[in-house]
């Protein structure tokens, strides 16, 4: 091992020693688990589950899911889906060998999944055995113009019930699995997109139902928590209803930035340049929420989850997660966790230990005020 490497490995001790908030990442792979948790990841702040379904038939299923026009054939489509999510939540579990790992549900822009070129729509009809002009009418039908704002996060399950309940009976039974092989397992299953109370309250609802049948059918026992991304404004203001069914709140700041300033994610590469020449931006707002507002969003969502659930775990694993001056701010903010990707981890670690020295609140620190103030009150006794 170099010196360097070794020099690297001591700083982050030290930041450890500091730190009081903790670090994890956004990963969807237990590749990216294993990188990230050799730099340090307490555990996985983000999955995205979406990423999972692109590749190999598992992309065919997914497309004749969504493709679907009834339940029944969902249902069909969605028991093939459920042995490949299985095995990725059980790889994932497994390689995070006990941290917790905050899986989100499905949350895709629907058009990311449709076949959209004549090839993909009758490559599809003969695999599946739908004739290709109903494929093309599904797709006419499901077709957005604003997909960022459509059918997408918990809106999706709310339409089909039946997607939550695959993916909650495919994370319980990786679970049941990790009891069955003595490895120890903390999920905290994440509900995308909630604006209303009564979107996460339907989740949640089938997310415990299918928990208790897992543990029943299995005979195993597991603990899990079930929380919600807080991530449009209306989820942030009325943060104190929707704590009463959270366990724990992530900011995903990505789109509450989007949606906070009403702007696309995707296309503000054409103005970014002139707002920061012209001081409206004073910098990137999706990599920093310096001057964005969206700060005070989260603030007010703490404040009201806070009232409603004293102790509710926070966190963030917006791309912000990983910038050091959104670090320091969340550090303020009492959060207990920033998630990022794996490479951001170490920079992270470092602005989470420096916010909590700067800010007196570092346990290091804390010693060392508690020596002043004994010191400074025996000399005043003498
Ligand atoms: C977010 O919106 O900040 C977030 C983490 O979710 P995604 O980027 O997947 O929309
Ligand atoms: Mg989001």
């Amino acid at each position: 091992k170099t010196e360097k490497f070794q020099n690297f490995v001591q700083l982050m001790e030290w930041c450890s020693k500091a730190t009081k908030m903790g670090v994890r990442t956004n990963a969807d792979t237990p590749e990216q688990v294993k990188n990230a948790v050799a730099f340090g990841a307490e555990g996985i702040g983000l999955t995205r589950t979406e990423h999972m379904f692109f590749e190999g038939d598992r992309i065919d299923a997914m497309r004749e899911m969504i493709l679907a026009d009834n339940e029944v054939n969902r249902r069909k489509a969605l028991k093939k889906l459920l042995p490949h999510q299985r095995k990725d939540f059980f790889g994932i579990f497994k390689a995070l060998d006990g941290k917790p790992a905050t899986i989100r549900l499905l949350d895709p822009p629907l058009h990311e999944f449709l076949p959209h070129t004549k090839e993909q729509q009758l490559d599809l009809a003969n695999k599946i055995g739908i004739p290709v002009e109903t494929i093309m009418q599904r797709v006419h039908d499901l077709h957005e113009f604003n997909p960022m704002l459509g059918h997408r996060g918990c809106r999706l399950a709310i339409s089909y019930p039946e997607i939550a309940e695959m993916q909650a009976q495919a994370i319980f039974e990786a679970a049941a699995q990790c009891v069955k092989k003595n490895i120890p397992v903390h999920p905290e299953v994440m509900v995308p997109l909630v604006g209303y109370a009564r979107e996460l309250q339907l989740q949640v609802e089938i997310i415990h139902r299918v928990a208790a049948e897992v543990k029943e059918a299995k005979g195993v026992e597991f603990d899990y928590l079930v929380g919600t991304m807080i991530e449009v404004p209306r989820g942030a203001v009325t943060a104190d209803e929707i704590a009463e069914y959270a366990q724990f709140f992530s900011f995903g700041t990505n789109d509450l930035t989007q949606t906070a300033l009403g702007v696309s994610r995707d296309d503000m590469g054409s103005f970014l340049n002139s707002y920061t020449e012209n001081d409206i931006y004073p910098k990137n707002p999706f990599a920093s929420l310096d001057a964005t507002g969206v700060g005070q969003l989260m603030e007010i969502a703490a404040a009201k989850g806070r009232a409603t659930r004293p102790g509710i775990k926070l966190g963030i694993c917006g791309e912000h997660g990983g910038d050091p001056s959104s670090v320091t701010f969340c550090h303020k903010l009492g959060l207990n966790y920033v998630s990022c990707s794996p490479y951001r981890v170490p920079v992270a670690r470092l602005a989470a230990a420096q916010a909590a020295i700067n800010s007196g609140d570092a346990p290091v620190a804390k010693k060392a005020t508690k020596k002043k103030t004994a010191k400074k009150a025996a000399r005043k006794a003498k």
